[in-house]
């Protein structure tokens, strides 16, 4: 997929947009976001980013934060707009409480990465093979004009690759993304300083909370799968907040040979929020989608109602009947 004729005619031919992305956010979400507002300021027209809730304090550093709305600090008026524009979303309800706005949007464009994307836009741009919703946005930048590619644009460009590709980790690394990379350095970004930002601001609660956090750690008989929980209670009794949470599961990630990683948590509603990550060919996301979340293969997560106990309890029998153990220890052998 790589024809932008269409969204590119959208741009041109309206004036007032509003651009969102899902709950919890993360580098992706924002650093589309802010790419964009400054790609459709620069076809001067008018673009608002509107987000349900407040911007994580850690992109606070990214040029525009200042300029990112959430719900409880704006009142937008959806006759004020022309087109929505939804980032990084397999599905509308993603967007959270702004799907309130939203709904009332004639011509809304569905910019997403995830195999799960169910084509909820009037115009939908979905690439699976894109590392990061930042990829696509990087390519229509680049369709419509390559010089429009700023310092400023490059930085949330290149937040959103580093944080979907766990710093070029990932197995959604491609050529292609190293590519960008390489072009947006060019640029004149400075990715040292980039991921100084991202990855050496942990609080000291939030610290604390991590070391909570693994001593939860339990993983099944064969070592197949890991788990961790974190409760309310354990965020209050270390001041730690909820932006503090991620990131741990990655780190249960890293456990020598498990496959994959679960992390039950309690939020502030009283649900529970469960993340999966898998280094090998479990696709979480298909299992997520059995609790009604999503994802990509390798991260996924669902959003549950009930009982901390009974949920980890029902998850981890479901995944005890799904997992086939095959002979994991050559997984990830590269030779
Ligand atoms: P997280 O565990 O929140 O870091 O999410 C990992 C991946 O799964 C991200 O790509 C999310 O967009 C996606 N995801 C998380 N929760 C849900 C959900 N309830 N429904 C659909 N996708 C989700
Ligand atoms: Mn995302
Ligand atoms: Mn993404």
């Amino acid at each position: 997929m790589s024809n932008f004729d269409e969204i590119t005619k959208i741009l041109q031919e309206n004036n007032n947009f509003l651009i969102t992305s899902h709950i919890n956010l993360d580098g992706d979400g924002i650093g589309s976001e802010l790419a964009l507002y400054f790609l459709i300021k620069k076809l001067n027209k008018k673009p608002i980013i509107l987000n349900q809730n407040r911007l994580p304090k850690i992109y606070d550093f990214l040029p525009g934060s200042d300029k990112v709305h959430y719900l409880n600090n704006n009142r937008i008026n959806p006759k004020s707009i022309d087109v929505g524009i939804v980032l990084d979303c397999s599905n509308i309800k993603r967007i959270g409480k702004t799907y309130e706005i939203f709904k009332n949007l004639k011509t809304i464009i569905n910019v997403d990465h995830h195999k799960s994307n169910e084509n909820f836009g009037s115009l939908n741009y979905v690439d699976y093979s894109a590392s990061s919703v930042g990829e696509i946005i990087y390519e229509l930048i680049k369709s419509i004009d390559a010089d429009l590619l700023d310092e400023k644009i490059s930085t949330c460009l290149f937040t959103a690759i580093i944080t979907d590709t766990g710093s070029f980790k990932y197995s959604n690394v491609s050529s292609k993304t190293f590519g960008m990379a390489s072009h947006l350095t060019s640029n004149g970004i400075k990715p040292y300083l980039i991921a100084d930002n991202i990855y050496n601001k942990n609080t000291y609660a939030g610290l604390k909370l991590l070391g909570k956090s693994l001593l939860t750690l339990e993983v099944d008989d064969s070592n197949y799968f890991s788990w961790l929980t974190i409760t309310r209670k354990m965020l209050n009794d270390t001041n730690a907040n909820d932006e503090d949470i991620e990131g741990i599961i990655d780190i249960a990630t890293t456990l020598n040979n498990v496959e994959i990683s679960i992390l039950f948590r309690e939020t502030k509603d009283n649900k529970i929020k469960v993340s999966f990550r898998s280094k090998g060919n479990f696709d979480v996301n298909k299992f997520a989608g059995k609790f009604k979340g999503g994802g990509h293969p390798n991260a996924a997560g669902c959003l549950c109602s009930g009982k901390l106990d009974e949920i980890k309890e029902n998850i981890l029998s479901e995944l005890f009947d799904d997992i086939k153990y095959p002979g994991h220890e050559n997984k990830n052998k590269i030779f």
